[in-house]
Formats: structure tokens, C-alpha cells, sequence
């Protein structure tokens, strides 16, 4: 995801007298009996509160989050993020499927059986460039040019395998009935995995999902937001010659692309303000001296559901007319993925809302107050701290204004869904930058993805529970998709991107491993 703050739809103010007692009440740890008492905490669910709030517990899953950061995976290269989940998950009982969908850090781990079905989803995946030492409030790389966790997808994955076994200790303890599952999503910062996990039928028969965040604040949101998107790699075949010798032999596949790159560019003029595309050139030669007869260019490509193919037909005229003008052809248009918007449901955010209330705002000390400050400096931004209250629910504006994507666009179309966004940010921290990847390391981290993890455990232990509950959500959601069914804008012949980000995690793995084993 570009910026958890485009992810939903929603907007911070103060809480109520009520909730805010209520929260300062909670906030040093697991809900104290009297709060308990006050709140008539259901023992399922005080139960997951309890098993969460263990320091032990904290500290197992907060040194999780802290080893998948320090390995910093690219998507489809998280060998061992997905291995070490995946393990944790089976030692604890599930059952675990590995590989699945055509991509091999893909896994799915169920406890239970029969409905209803509930699904968590985590994600594990590291950004290119953002490499940076955790919890050091300057611009500080562990190794120059390596990946890192700008967008805290450590701790995601993390909060969401905490929070399933939590929830499987409620069962066995209270014999509810029904599944739990973590779908393991691997490649979410190139949205690639949701469409394929789903084209394989691995959400069949889930009655709903619990979508987890990283961020600053502790929320959730429903509506429609953030924006679909196609991911498109443009190839350009030419003919190599002498750059200088003889130049009209050749024809320029770099030519291409920067004539597309032109043409999108002025397209860019003549979109919606909400409509964004950008683009990298993966090829363009090796040596001025040679005619390149190879070039390629990733574009994403991103509007609302309605305006997106449109868009998308506009920027492959752009492709077109770039070979028609350098006189090459437009080998390949590959498409690595293609997603729909979030639509978030209601009924679920309601549900979520209520347990991140009762969860509230960790308690932050003064060495955590103290680097966000710092850091905050850093940035230039107001020295404010970390938050100290959880984000109220409020309705969509209705304003659209585009931004980020992500994958799980999609699982909102086939299924009820929601998102828990969870603290461990500064607030002023910057998603895809090094200030973002300092903060998903260490405490912050660890009490933010524990305060996650409880919400989603609480949430899913409402929807085991409380028939009454999931039906609200099923009937919003069936309602919703007669106006909204899901058609995929996956082209039914594309293949998960296995490869595309290998050469670079193979060219960082070992480096970072020997930063690690140095410290
Ligand atoms: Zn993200």
C-alpha cells in the first residue's frame, strides 16, 4: 500500500468522554477486571485479551515483526518471512498449506473446521531502496540501496497469525465452533498476490475477512477508497547498430519508451485529478555506443473501478504510438497485476470499531515519546509524539481524490471485509521513506501490532460468536454486490510475477544477512 492514509476512507477527532475514560482505563495493557466488569467483556473474548496482553506473548511476536524486518523481502521473495509465519502458525496447530496459487510464499494456515469461516489477512513484504537502522530518527541505511520496511508489513502478517492464535486458544478453551484462517499474502507492494489467491479459490467459502494496517493511528473506515490499478511491464524490440557508424540502420526500442513516456505524459493533462500513473524504466540499453534493441517500461496505471479501462486503453495508445513512431514493435504488454478499488464494509467496520475502542491506545514511554519527537524534528514536522487516543469511525465525505492501492480491493468484492489500521508510526512519518522503516522496528512496533492483533481477535471472536453479527455483515455484502459484482480486471491468462523482483533480493539477501549477524 503507497500511504496507509489513502487506504480508507476515514478521519480522526476526539473520542467521547465516555470511551476516551474508558480507553485511559486500558491503555497500560490487557483490560483490567474492572473494565471488564464495566464493559461485560465476553469470556471468549477476555480470553484473547489476556493470551495477547502476556508479556511473553508481546515479546514473541514483537521479535517476529523485528526478524522479518531486518530480512526486508521484496514481494515474491519472502522465503523466509512467509517460512517463519507459516512455522509459527503450525507449531500452534493450524494446518498449513505452502505455495499456493502459483507463488511459493503464498500460504493459507486454518485451525477448526465447518462455518463459519473467518479470514485474516497479513502481509510480509519490504519495499526497494528504503533500507534504513531501526529506531534512529535520521536518514541512516543498514545497507546502502537494500530494501526496507517503509510501509510496516512486518508487523501486519505478524498482528493477523498473533491475533488466529489467540482466537484458536479461545476455541479449544470455550469449544467454539467454526474455522480460522490466515490467508499469507505475499508481493502486496506490487499488489500481485489477492487476484491470484483468489482466481485459485482460496477465499471459497469464507463468510468474512479481517484486514490489518500498519500506521500511525488505530482505526478502521468502510466506503469505497483508494484506487484500481493496472501494473503493466511495456516491451519494445528494435535493431542494434553502431550509435555513431551507422545510426539509420538501427531502430531505437529505448526510442519507444520515451515517446510513450512523452505521450502519457501529456495524456496526464486531459485525466480526472484523482486518475495517477507513474512509471520506471526496467531496460534502456547498455551502452550509448550501441542502438538499443531492447526496452521496457513498468507502468501503473490507476483510476476508480468505473474509469480504469478506459484509462488503461488510453495508455496503451500511448505504447502504440510510441513503436509506430520509432519503428519497433510493441513486443509484449505483460500484466503483472490488475485490482479493483476497497470497497470496506460497514457493518464490519462498525464491529471492529467497538473492539479497537475497548482494546484503546497502548501507553507510550518516555524513550518512545522521545524518538517520535526526535524524528518528528527529523522531518520537520509538529514534535507531537505518538497519538494518544484511537481514530473515531466516521462516514465517507464522498470526496474522491485517488492515491494508493492495494490487492486487498478485490477480497472486498467476494467477501465482507474490513481494515484495522494499527499504530507503531510516528505520526508525521512518511509511508515508502526511511522514517517509516525506522519506526516498524522495535517497541513502538511491538505494542502497536499487539494492540492490532487484539482487535482483530476481538472482532473475530464476535464473528465466531454472534451469528446475529455476521449476518449483518453477509446482508450488507449481498446487497452491495447485485449493484457491485466482481468481475476481475486480472486477465485470465496472466501469471503470478515469481521473477520480477529476484536479481535485486538476490543482490541485497547475503549483504543484509552480514549487517544482521554483525550487529
Ligand atoms: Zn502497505
Amino acid at each position: 500500500m503507497n500511504d496507509p492514509s489513502h487506504r480508507l476512507i476515514r478521519h480522526r477527532s476526539l473520542l467521547s468522554a465516555l470511551v476516551f475514560a474508558l480507553v485511559l482505563g486500558l491503555a497500560s495493557g490487557p483490560p483490567a477486571a474492572g473494565a471488564a466488569a464495566k464493559t461485560k467483556i465476553a469470556k471468549e473474548k477476555q480470553l484473547v485479551l489476556d493470551w495477547l496482553g502476556k508479556p511473553e506473548t508481546v515479546e514473541k511476536f514483537g521479535k517476529i515483526s523485528d526478524a522479518i524486518w531486518a530480512s526486508a523481502e521484496l514481494g515474491l521473495q519472502e522465503f523466509e518471512s512467509s517460512k517463519l509465519l507459516a512455522d509459527t502458525l503450525e507449531a500452534a496447530g493450524f494446518t498449513v498449506e505452502r505455495g499456493l496459487a502459483g507463488m511459493p510464499t503464498c500460504f493459507v494456515a486454518s485451525y477448526g473446521s465447518g462455518k463459519p469461516v473467518i479470514g485474516l489477512l497479513g502481509e510480509f513484504d519490504a519495499l526497494p531502496m528504503l533500507s534504513q537502522k531501526g529506531r534512529v530518527p535520521k536518514k541512516d541505511p543498514v545497507v546502502e540501496g537494500a530494501p526496507g520496511h517503509g510501509c510496516g508489513h512486518n508487523a501486519m502478517c505478524t498482528a493477523a497469525a498473533a491475533a488466529a492464535i489467540a482466537v484458536k486458544e479461545a476455541m479449544v478453551a470455550h469449544g467454539i465452533k467454526g474455522t480460522i484462517k490466515v490467508f499469507g499474502s505475499p508481493a502486496e507492494e506490487i499488489v500481485a498476490s489477492r487476484p491470484y489467491m483468489i482466481r485459485a479459490g482460496l477465499f471459497e467459502g469464507v463468510d468474512a475477512v479481517i484486514d490489518n494496517h500498519s500506521s500511525s493511528g488505530f482505526g478502521t473506515g468502510y466506503g469505497v477508497g483508494g484506487n484500481a490499478l493496472f501494473s503493466t511491464i511495456f516491451t519494445f524490440k528494435g535493431k542494434t547498430a553502431h550509435s555513431a557508424g551507422a545510426p539509420w540502420v538501427g531502430r531505437s526500442a529505448l526510442d519507444a519508451v520515451e515517446i510513450m513516456d512523452v505521450a502519457t505524459n501529456f495524456l496526464r493533462e486531459h485525466l480526472p485529478i484523482s486518475q495517477r500513473m507513474h512509471y520506471v524504466i526496467l531496460e534502456g540499453g547498455e551502452a550509448p555506443n550501441v542502438v538499443p534493441d531492447k526496452a521496457s517500461v513498468w507502468y501503473y496505471v490507476r483510476s476508480t473501478d468505473e474509469g480504469l479501462e478506459d484509462m488503461y486503453k488510453r495508455v496503451v495508445d500511448c505504447a502504440k504510438a510510441g513503436a509506430l513512431a520509432a519503428g519497433v514493435e510493441l513486443a509484449s504488454m505483460r500484466v503483472v497485476s490488475a485490482i479493483h478499488q476497497q470497497h470496506a464494509n460497514k457493518a464490519a467496520a462498525e464491529l471492529i470499531q467497538k473492539n479497537i475502542e475497548l482494546v484503546g491506545m497502548p501507553a507510550w514511554d518516555d524513550e518512545e515519546q522521545g524518538f517520535a519527537k526526535a524524528l518528528q524534528k527529523e522531518l520537520g514536522v509538529e514534535q507531537k509524539g505518538m497519538p494518544k487516543e484511537v481514530d473515531k469511525l466516521e462516514a465517507p465525505t464522498g470526496m474522491f481524490v485517488g492515491g494508493g492501492s492495494s490487492d486487498v480491493g478485490d477480497v472486498t468484492l467476494i467477501t465482507p471485509t474490513a481494515t484495522i489500521t494499527f499504530p507503531g508510526a510516528a505520526p508525521g512519518a512518511i509511508g515508502h521513506h526511511w522514517s517509516n522503516v525506522a519506526c516498524f522496528y522495535g517497541s513502538t512496533a511491538w505494542k502497536g501490532l499487539n494492540a492490532g492483533a487484539k482487535a482483530i481477535a476481538a472482532s473475530a471472536i464476535d464473528l465466531l460468536t454472534k451469528p446475529g453479527e455476521l449476518a449483518k455483515l453477509r446482508k450488507e455484502f449481498e446487497e452491495y454486490s447485485k449493484v457491485h459484482p466482481y468481475k476481475p480486471f486480472l486477465p485470465a491468462d496472466a501469471q503470478p510475477p515469481n521473477d520480477l523482483n529476484k536479481e535485486l533480493m538476490d543482490k541485497y539477501r547475503a549483504a543484509l544477512g552480514k549487517a544482521l549477524a554483525g550487529k
